[in-house]
Protein backbone atom coordinates (compact mmCIF):
# COMPACT_ATOMS: atom_id res chain seq x y z
CA UNK A 1 0.00 0.00 0.00
CA UNK A 2 1.33 3.51 -1.21
CA UNK A 3 1.36 6.11 1.84
CA UNK A 4 -1.00 9.08 1.47
CA UNK A 5 0.84 12.25 0.63
CA UNK A 6 -0.20 14.93 2.64
CA UNK A 7 1.55 18.10 0.64
CA UNK A 8 2.48 21.12 3.20
CA UNK A 9 5.22 22.84 0.72
CA UNK A 10 2.86 24.89 -1.04
CA UNK A 11 5.07 28.05 -0.67
CA UNK A 12 7.60 25.82 -2.74
CA UNK A 13 5.25 25.29 -5.81
CA UNK A 14 1.73 24.60 -5.82
CA UNK A 15 -0.18 22.31 -7.37
CA UNK A 16 -1.53 22.86 -10.77
CA UNK A 17 -5.05 24.18 -10.87
CA UNK A 18 -7.48 21.99 -13.12
CA UNK A 19 -9.10 24.55 -15.15
CA UNK A 20 -5.26 25.90 -15.87
CA UNK A 21 -4.52 22.09 -16.82
CA UNK A 22 -7.52 21.92 -19.07
CA UNK A 23 -6.60 25.26 -20.86
CA UNK A 24 -3.30 24.37 -21.24
CA UNK A 25 -3.82 21.19 -22.90
CA UNK A 26 -5.85 22.48 -25.63
CA UNK A 27 -3.04 25.04 -26.46
CA UNK A 28 -0.70 21.97 -26.20
CA UNK A 29 -3.06 19.99 -28.41
CA UNK A 30 -5.33 21.75 -30.93
CA UNK A 31 -4.54 25.26 -30.43
CA UNK A 32 -0.13 24.74 -31.26
CA UNK A 33 0.05 28.10 -33.87
CA UNK A 34 2.55 29.76 -33.29
CA UNK A 35 0.92 33.41 -32.10
CA UNK A 36 3.60 35.25 -34.90
CA UNK A 37 2.03 33.50 -37.22
CA UNK A 38 -0.58 35.63 -39.28
CA UNK A 39 -2.76 32.41 -40.11
CA UNK A 40 -5.48 31.77 -38.21
CA UNK A 41 -3.90 29.24 -35.68
CA UNK A 42 -1.51 31.78 -35.53
CA UNK A 43 -4.15 34.57 -34.48
CA UNK A 44 -5.54 32.39 -32.39
CA UNK A 45 -2.63 31.69 -29.90
CA UNK A 46 -1.98 35.19 -29.52
CA UNK A 47 -5.55 36.13 -28.82
CA UNK A 48 -5.06 33.60 -26.26
CA UNK A 49 -1.96 35.33 -25.13
CA UNK A 50 -3.47 38.58 -24.94
CA UNK A 51 -6.15 36.99 -23.15
CA UNK A 52 -3.93 35.74 -20.45
CA UNK A 53 -2.00 39.04 -20.40
CA UNK A 54 -5.95 40.82 -19.37
CA UNK A 55 -6.47 38.13 -16.73
CA UNK A 56 -2.45 38.68 -15.25
CA UNK A 57 -3.07 42.25 -15.00
CA UNK A 58 -6.52 42.12 -13.64
CA UNK A 59 -5.24 40.32 -10.65
CA UNK A 60 -2.71 43.15 -9.18
CA UNK A 61 -5.45 46.28 -10.79
CA UNK A 62 -2.98 46.48 -13.85
CA UNK A 63 -3.30 47.76 -16.85
CA UNK A 64 -2.28 44.96 -19.31
CA UNK A 65 0.13 47.00 -21.50
CA UNK A 66 2.65 47.33 -18.70
CA UNK A 67 2.73 43.38 -18.13
CA UNK A 68 5.58 41.72 -19.63
CA UNK A 69 5.87 37.84 -19.18
CA UNK A 70 9.37 36.45 -17.73
CA UNK A 71 10.72 32.50 -17.78
CA UNK A 72 10.71 32.72 -14.03
CA UNK A 73 9.89 34.51 -11.16
CA UNK A 74 14.01 34.85 -10.45
CA UNK A 75 14.78 36.12 -13.98
CA UNK A 76 11.66 38.81 -13.48
CA UNK A 77 13.64 39.61 -10.08
CA UNK A 78 16.40 40.22 -12.26
CA UNK A 79 14.97 41.71 -15.13
CA UNK A 80 13.69 44.64 -12.99
CA UNK A 81 17.18 45.18 -10.70
CA UNK A 82 19.52 45.22 -13.95
CA UNK A 83 17.34 47.21 -15.94
CA UNK A 84 19.26 50.46 -15.34
CA UNK A 85 22.85 51.06 -13.90
CA UNK A 86 21.51 51.82 -10.63
CA UNK A 87 24.57 52.39 -7.73
CA UNK A 88 22.17 52.74 -3.98
CA UNK A 89 19.75 50.16 -3.89
CA UNK A 90 18.00 49.65 -0.51
CA UNK A 91 16.45 46.10 0.26
CA UNK A 92 15.38 44.24 2.75
CA UNK A 93 17.32 41.05 4.85
CA UNK A 94 14.41 38.86 4.29
CA UNK A 95 14.35 39.19 0.18
CA UNK A 96 14.59 35.96 -1.59
CA UNK A 97 17.90 35.23 -3.43
CA UNK A 98 16.99 36.20 -6.17
CA UNK A 99 17.07 39.92 -5.43
CA UNK A 100 19.89 39.47 -3.03
CA UNK A 101 21.96 38.01 -5.33
CA UNK A 102 21.73 40.69 -7.48
CA UNK A 103 22.77 43.22 -4.95
CA UNK A 104 26.48 44.53 -5.36
CA UNK A 105 27.89 44.34 -1.66
CA UNK A 106 28.83 47.78 -1.77
CA UNK A 107 26.21 50.86 -1.50
CA UNK A 108 23.46 47.73 -0.18
CA UNK A 109 21.34 49.34 2.05
CA UNK A 110 19.30 46.90 4.37
CA UNK A 111 16.32 47.89 6.05
CA UNK A 112 16.58 46.04 9.50
CA UNK A 113 15.16 43.04 10.44
CA UNK A 114 12.65 42.26 12.93
CA UNK A 115 10.03 39.72 13.88
CA UNK A 116 7.39 42.45 13.08
CA UNK A 117 6.77 43.38 9.15
CA UNK A 118 8.70 46.19 7.76
CA UNK A 119 7.08 49.40 6.85
CA UNK A 120 8.06 52.75 5.64
CA UNK A 121 9.64 53.79 8.36
CA UNK A 122 12.18 51.26 8.68
CA UNK A 123 13.40 53.06 5.36
CA UNK A 124 13.00 56.40 6.46
CA UNK A 125 15.14 55.39 9.49
CA UNK A 126 17.89 53.57 7.09
CA UNK A 127 17.51 56.88 4.74
CA UNK A 128 19.02 59.16 7.59
CA UNK A 129 21.99 56.38 8.58
CA UNK A 130 22.80 55.71 4.44
CA UNK A 131 21.30 58.64 2.44
CA UNK A 132 18.59 58.37 -0.27
CA UNK A 133 18.93 54.94 -2.79
CA UNK A 134 17.60 54.60 -6.04
CA UNK A 135 15.72 51.87 -6.00
CA UNK A 136 13.81 50.21 -3.04
CA UNK A 137 13.29 46.52 -3.13
CA UNK A 138 10.60 45.02 -0.51
CA UNK A 139 9.24 41.74 -0.91
CA UNK A 140 4.85 42.18 -0.33
CA UNK A 141 4.86 38.56 1.53
CA UNK A 142 7.90 36.95 2.88
CA UNK A 143 7.74 33.08 1.32
CA UNK A 144 9.61 31.84 4.52
CA UNK A 145 7.74 32.92 7.24
CA UNK A 146 4.19 34.52 5.78
CA UNK A 147 5.20 37.95 6.99
CA UNK A 148 2.74 40.54 5.29
CA UNK A 149 5.26 44.06 4.54
CA UNK A 150 3.39 47.35 4.25
CA UNK A 151 4.57 48.26 0.69
CA UNK A 152 2.05 50.69 0.42
CA UNK A 153 3.97 53.19 3.18
CA UNK A 154 7.44 51.83 1.88
CA UNK A 155 6.39 52.66 -1.65
CA UNK A 156 5.52 56.02 -0.42
CA UNK A 157 8.72 56.58 1.49
CA UNK A 158 10.98 55.42 -1.40
CA UNK A 159 8.69 58.18 -3.53
CA UNK A 160 9.31 61.12 -1.25
CA UNK A 161 12.75 60.73 -0.77
CA UNK A 162 12.93 59.88 -4.57
CA UNK A 163 13.58 56.09 -5.13
CA UNK A 164 11.78 53.86 -7.78
CA UNK A 165 9.90 50.72 -5.77
CA UNK A 166 9.75 47.32 -6.77
CA UNK A 167 7.86 44.66 -4.79
CA UNK A 168 8.32 40.91 -5.26
CA UNK A 169 4.98 39.74 -4.71
CA UNK A 170 5.15 36.16 -5.72
CA UNK A 171 4.45 34.74 -2.22
CA UNK A 172 1.66 37.21 -2.27
CA UNK A 173 -0.34 37.02 -5.55
CA UNK A 174 -3.46 35.37 -5.41
CA UNK A 175 -2.94 35.01 -1.49
CA UNK A 176 -4.10 38.61 -0.89
CA UNK A 177 -5.73 40.88 -2.59
CA UNK A 178 -2.96 43.21 -4.49
CA UNK A 179 -3.20 46.58 -6.79
CA UNK A 180 -0.02 48.39 -8.28
CA UNK A 181 -1.88 51.51 -8.04
CA UNK A 182 -2.79 50.90 -4.55
CA UNK A 183 0.65 50.29 -3.62
CA UNK A 184 2.13 52.97 -5.68
CA UNK A 185 4.72 50.23 -6.75
CA UNK A 186 7.21 51.16 -10.14
CA UNK A 187 7.57 47.28 -11.07
CA UNK A 188 5.91 44.43 -8.90
CA UNK A 189 6.85 40.92 -9.84
CA UNK A 190 4.95 37.65 -9.57
CA UNK A 191 5.40 33.96 -10.56
CA UNK A 192 2.71 31.48 -11.77
CA UNK A 193 3.47 28.18 -9.95
CA UNK A 194 3.24 29.37 -6.67
CA UNK A 195 -0.64 30.83 -7.36
CA UNK A 196 -1.69 27.09 -8.87
CA UNK A 197 -0.55 27.46 -12.56
CA UNK A 198 2.20 26.15 -14.37
CA UNK A 199 5.77 26.29 -13.39
CA UNK A 200 8.48 28.47 -16.03
CA UNK A 201 6.34 31.55 -16.44
CA UNK A 202 6.29 34.70 -14.22
CA UNK A 203 5.27 38.21 -15.19
CA UNK A 204 6.45 41.76 -14.71
CA UNK A 205 4.15 45.01 -13.51
CA UNK A 206 6.38 47.84 -15.41
CA UNK A 207 4.80 51.21 -14.79
CA UNK A 208 6.84 53.78 -16.70
CA UNK A 209 7.91 51.15 -19.84
CA UNK A 210 11.31 51.38 -18.45
CA UNK A 211 12.60 47.97 -19.12
CA UNK A 212 14.03 47.62 -22.30
CA UNK A 213 12.32 46.06 -25.36
CA UNK A 214 13.81 43.76 -27.31
CA UNK A 215 13.15 44.29 -31.01
CA UNK A 216 11.61 40.40 -31.03
CA UNK A 217 11.23 38.15 -28.12
CA UNK A 218 11.26 34.85 -29.83
CA UNK A 219 8.24 32.44 -29.69
CA UNK A 220 6.14 32.88 -26.58
CA UNK A 221 5.11 29.83 -24.30
CA UNK A 222 1.78 29.90 -25.24
CA UNK A 223 0.41 26.88 -23.14
CA UNK A 224 2.48 28.24 -19.87
CA UNK A 225 1.13 31.99 -20.29
CA UNK A 226 -2.79 30.41 -21.25
CA UNK A 227 -2.40 28.58 -17.85
CA UNK A 228 -0.80 31.31 -15.93
CA UNK A 229 -3.77 33.88 -17.04
CA UNK A 230 -6.67 31.18 -16.11
CA UNK A 231 -4.96 30.72 -12.89
CA UNK A 232 -4.80 34.27 -12.27
CA UNK A 233 -8.44 34.56 -12.88
CA UNK A 234 -9.43 31.66 -10.53
CA UNK A 235 -7.09 33.46 -7.85
CA UNK A 236 -8.77 36.77 -8.58
CA UNK A 237 -12.58 35.22 -8.65
CA UNK A 238 -11.97 33.43 -5.33
CA UNK A 239 -9.93 36.50 -3.85
CA UNK A 240 -13.07 38.56 -4.48
CA UNK A 241 -15.41 35.93 -3.40
CA UNK A 242 -13.87 36.87 -0.13
CA UNK A 243 -13.84 40.58 -0.07
CA UNK A 244 -13.99 43.72 -2.04
CA UNK A 245 -12.00 46.04 -0.93
CA UNK A 246 -7.97 45.80 -1.23
CA UNK A 247 -6.76 45.50 2.05
CA UNK A 248 -3.16 44.48 3.84
CA UNK A 249 -4.79 42.71 6.72
CA UNK A 250 -3.48 39.38 7.34
CA UNK A 251 -5.70 36.44 5.71
CA UNK A 252 -7.29 35.13 8.41
CA UNK A 253 -8.47 31.54 6.45
CA UNK A 254 -5.51 29.89 7.67
CA UNK A 255 -6.10 30.85 11.05
CA UNK A 256 -7.76 27.60 11.74
CA UNK A 257 -6.09 24.99 9.31
CA UNK A 258 -2.55 26.17 11.32
CA UNK A 259 -4.24 25.71 14.51
CA UNK A 260 -5.05 22.46 13.61
CA UNK A 261 -1.87 21.90 12.32
CA UNK A 262 -0.20 22.76 15.55
CA UNK A 263 -2.66 20.79 17.57
CA UNK A 264 -1.56 17.62 15.46
CA UNK A 265 1.73 18.60 16.67
CA UNK A 266 1.18 18.54 20.50
CA UNK A 267 -0.88 15.02 20.50
CA UNK A 268 1.96 13.68 19.58
CA UNK A 269 3.53 15.30 23.10
CA UNK A 270 7.25 15.68 22.05
CA UNK A 271 9.26 18.33 24.31
CA UNK A 272 11.05 21.48 22.59
CA UNK A 273 8.74 21.58 19.67
CA UNK A 274 7.19 25.72 19.84
CA UNK A 275 5.86 27.75 16.79
CA UNK A 276 7.85 30.55 15.81
CA UNK A 277 5.61 33.74 16.80
CA UNK A 278 5.23 36.71 13.97
CA UNK A 279 3.52 39.54 14.15
CA UNK A 280 -0.19 37.85 14.58
CA UNK A 281 -1.58 41.11 12.85
CA UNK A 282 0.31 40.84 9.31
CA UNK A 283 1.11 37.22 9.27
CA UNK A 284 -0.49 35.05 6.64
CA UNK A 285 -0.66 31.81 8.72
CA UNK A 286 -0.62 29.88 5.27
CA UNK A 287 2.86 29.46 6.12
CA UNK A 288 4.40 28.76 9.60
CA UNK A 289 7.26 27.20 10.92
CA UNK A 290 7.92 25.13 13.75
CA UNK A 291 11.08 25.00 15.70
CA UNK A 292 12.17 21.58 17.03
CA UNK A 293 15.01 21.79 19.19
CA UNK A 294 18.23 20.18 18.80
CA UNK A 295 16.64 18.40 16.00
CA UNK A 296 18.41 18.69 12.53
CA UNK A 297 15.65 19.98 9.97
CA UNK A 298 17.03 18.29 7.06
CA UNK A 299 16.90 14.77 8.79
CA UNK A 300 13.44 15.66 10.12
CA UNK A 301 12.00 16.67 6.37
CA UNK A 302 13.09 13.28 4.99
CA UNK A 303 12.26 11.28 8.14
CA UNK A 304 8.38 13.13 7.45
CA UNK A 305 8.53 12.29 3.43
CA UNK A 306 8.81 8.86 4.38
CA UNK A 307 5.54 8.90 6.30
CA UNK A 308 3.92 10.89 3.29
CA UNK A 309 4.37 14.33 4.78
CA UNK A 310 6.00 17.23 2.36
CA UNK A 311 7.42 20.30 4.16
CA UNK A 312 10.34 22.18 3.80
CA UNK A 313 13.96 23.27 6.00
CA UNK A 314 13.48 27.01 4.69
CA UNK A 315 13.08 28.08 1.15
CA UNK A 316 13.69 25.17 -1.65
CA UNK A 317 16.07 26.70 -3.75
CA UNK A 318 18.25 27.20 -0.60
CA UNK A 319 17.67 23.99 0.47
CA UNK A 320 21.57 22.43 -0.74
CA UNK A 321 23.02 25.34 1.05
CA UNK A 322 24.51 24.51 4.33
CA UNK A 323 23.87 27.81 6.28
CA UNK A 324 20.74 28.58 8.16
CA UNK A 325 18.34 30.62 6.36
CA UNK A 326 18.56 34.01 6.04
CA UNK A 327 15.59 35.00 6.84
CA UNK A 328 14.83 33.15 9.57
CA UNK A 329 17.84 34.51 11.00
CA UNK A 330 17.37 38.23 10.07
CA UNK A 331 14.12 37.89 11.66
CA UNK A 332 15.65 37.14 14.96
CA UNK A 333 15.89 33.14 15.25
CA UNK A 334 18.99 32.35 16.89
CA UNK A 335 21.22 30.02 14.29
CA UNK A 336 21.16 27.05 15.89
CA UNK A 337 16.90 27.42 16.44
CA UNK A 338 16.77 28.70 12.56
CA UNK A 339 18.34 24.52 11.84
CA UNK A 340 15.92 23.17 13.42
CA UNK A 341 13.08 25.05 11.69
CA UNK A 342 10.35 23.38 9.36
CA UNK A 343 8.18 25.72 7.28
CA UNK A 344 4.67 24.34 6.33
CA UNK A 345 2.83 25.74 3.82
CA UNK A 346 -0.79 25.22 3.41
CA UNK A 347 -2.89 25.55 0.30
CA UNK A 348 -6.45 26.78 -0.97
CA UNK A 349 -7.41 22.62 -0.73
CA UNK A 350 -5.82 21.56 2.62
CA UNK A 351 -8.91 20.49 5.08
CA UNK A 352 -8.45 20.95 9.20
CA UNK A 353 -8.34 17.51 9.67
CA UNK A 354 -5.43 16.70 6.88
CA UNK A 355 -3.80 19.23 8.81
CA UNK A 356 -4.23 17.63 12.16
CA UNK A 357 -2.66 14.94 10.62
CA UNK A 358 0.15 16.47 8.72
CA UNK A 359 0.49 17.93 12.24
CA UNK A 360 0.83 14.08 14.53
CA UNK A 361 3.27 12.72 11.44
CA UNK A 362 5.69 15.96 12.05
CA UNK A 363 5.48 15.92 16.27
CA UNK A 364 5.88 11.89 15.89
CA UNK A 365 9.15 12.27 13.69
CA UNK A 366 10.22 15.11 16.01
CA UNK A 367 9.99 13.14 19.39
CA UNK A 368 11.56 9.94 17.39
CA UNK A 369 14.20 12.25 15.86
CA UNK A 370 14.79 13.70 19.90
CA UNK A 371 14.47 10.31 21.59
CA UNK A 372 16.66 8.68 19.21
CA UNK A 373 19.81 11.33 18.36
CA UNK A 374 21.69 8.45 16.49
CA UNK A 375 18.96 7.79 13.91
CA UNK A 376 19.61 8.77 10.31
N1 LIG B 1 10.46 35.36 -5.06
C1 LIG B 1 9.93 34.62 -4.09
C2 LIG B 1 9.40 35.31 -2.87
C3 LIG B 1 9.86 33.22 -4.21
O1 LIG B 1 9.33 32.48 -3.21
C4 LIG B 1 10.35 32.62 -5.38
C5 LIG B 1 10.33 31.11 -5.55
N2 LIG B 1 10.92 30.42 -4.50
C6 LIG B 1 10.89 33.44 -6.38
C7 LIG B 1 10.92 34.80 -6.20
C8 LIG B 1 11.44 32.86 -7.66
O2 LIG B 1 10.40 32.37 -8.46
P1 LIG B 1 10.69 31.20 -9.52
O3 LIG B 1 10.66 29.91 -8.76
O4 LIG B 1 9.56 31.31 -10.51
O5 LIG B 1 12.01 31.48 -10.14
Amino acid sequence: MTTPIIYFDNAATTPLDESAAVAMNLFFRTGYGNPNSPHALGKEARRAVETAKEETAALIGADPGKIRFAPSGTIANRMVLNAFPIRHIAVSPIEHKSVLSEIPPSGVMKILGAKRYLDGSDLEARILVRGKPELVSVMTVNNETGIINDVKSIAAAARSSGAMFHTDATAAAGAIPIDVNEIGCDFLTFSAHKLYGPKGIAAVYDRNGLLSDLPYMGTENVPAIVGFGEACRTARETLAAKRSEYSFDADNDYDEIASAFLSGVSSEYCDGVSYLRLDESMHLKKIINVVCEDVDAETLVLLCSERGLMVSAGAACESNEKKPSHVLTAVGLDENLARSAIRISFSRFTAEDEAYRGGAILGSCARLLRETPDFA
